[in-house]
């Protein structure tokens, strides 16, 4: 008989079932082998005219800009789900509402080298990368177009045309719905209790540490009480902030380990560090700084979620997080 457990930020109930016939395929990702790659890689470098014109880097001081000599480098992605230029032109269809796709879409090229994933990176390369985010959060929000900011990295993902380690950087004049659904969460809460939410989830799973994965000077990372995913996670900042900009250096030295090191576990439990790496922080023009608090999650692509799944967004997890945590402990 499984659980049903209710998530107090997204207010969404999962059912947590470890007797699923689907659970020997929840732990383990099987690899799959990439695709033949047609032509040589546009982000590899002495190729960085193959992408369009750079929006930033960090490299050698020496360096030009477009030239190789860079440790990461963000341009426009070469297929952007929105573009950057022009207005937005809302309109009405009906009751309808419609505007132009105007949205930032960058990629972020995390390596010169092209096979290395974030298990393989050098701990400083990582912060580097980081530190990009960080560089374009801060710069996308003075265009006064954008509301909000997300960054998606799909790890070991085999599907993707690109090998080349990257991630994706994306300004939206909207709130994507998954973010609004966890403002709305904690602002409720925070209504009700004056508390950050987060927070106080941290402070519960600190002390009872049974969904607690591992904890840093100014982290932590949980296996969040209703998980929607075989062996989602959270990682947390310990100090409260609304905002992933406001991170300081320490800290980005503190989560490029701290990351190296879960996918390096993820990748000893499930055979395989096929996952999706998600930043939330709140959005650039409302005040959440007392009830909103950034994390990053991180969602393995284990089982596929059962049908109704999708069509419901009824999520059925037939991993317990408990002994997620406790699996990715052991793998440390
Ligand atoms: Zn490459
Ligand atoms: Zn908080
Ligand atoms: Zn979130």
């Amino acid at each position: 008989m499984g659980e049903l457990r209710r998530d107090p930020v997204k207010n969404r109930w999962v059912i947590i079932d470890p007797e699923r016939p689907d659970r020997e395929a929840a732990l383990k990702v099987e690899a799959q082998p990439p695709p033949p790659l047609a032509g040589p890689c546009p982000l590899c470098p002495g190729n960085e005219a193959m992408t369009p014109p750079e929006i930033a880097a960090l490299g050698e001081p020496s360096r030009q800009r477009n030239q190789p000599g860079w440790w990461v480098r963000v341009t426009p992605d070469l297929q952007p789900l929105c573009r950057i230029e022009g207005d937005f032109d809302r309109r009405p269809e009906g009751p309808f509402d419609v505007m132009n796709a105007v949205g930032a879409h960058e990629i972020v090229v995390e390596s010169p080298e092209h096979h290395l994933t974030w298990a393989e990176l050098p701990e400083q390369q990582l912060e580097r990368v980081l530190r990009a985010y960080r560089l374009r959060s801060l710069d996308l929000r003075l265009d006064g177009r954008f509301r909000s900011l997300i960054v998606v990295k799909n790890h070991g993902d085999a599907a993707s045309i690109l090998q080349h380690p990257h991630s994706h950087v994306l300004a939206f004049p909207f709130v994507p719905h998954g973010i609004e659904e966890e403002l709305r969460g904690c602002q409720e809460f925070y209504a009700r209790k004056e508390r950050c939410a987060f927070c106080d989830i941290m402070l519960h799973e600190r002390v009872s540490r049974v969904r607690r994965v591992e904890e840093t000077d100014h982290f932590v990372v949980l296996a969040p009480f209703a998980s929607r995913f075989p062996f989602e996670t959270w990682v947390l900042p310990l100090r409260h902030a609304s905002d992933f900009a406001t991170i300081d250096d320490g800290e980005l030295v503190d989560l490029a380990g701290l990351m190296k090191r879960m996918m390096q576990m993820l990748g000893k439990v499930l055979g395989n560090q096929s996952c999706t790496i998600v930043l939330h922080t709140a959005p650039f023009d409302e005040p959440h700084t007392n009830d909103y608090h950034w994390h990053l999650e991180i969602l393995p692509k284990t089982a596929t979620v059962e049908g109704f799944g999708w069509g419901a967004r009824l999520f059925v997890n037939p991993v317990t997080p408990e002994e997620a945590a406790a699996l990715l402990r052991q793998a440390v």
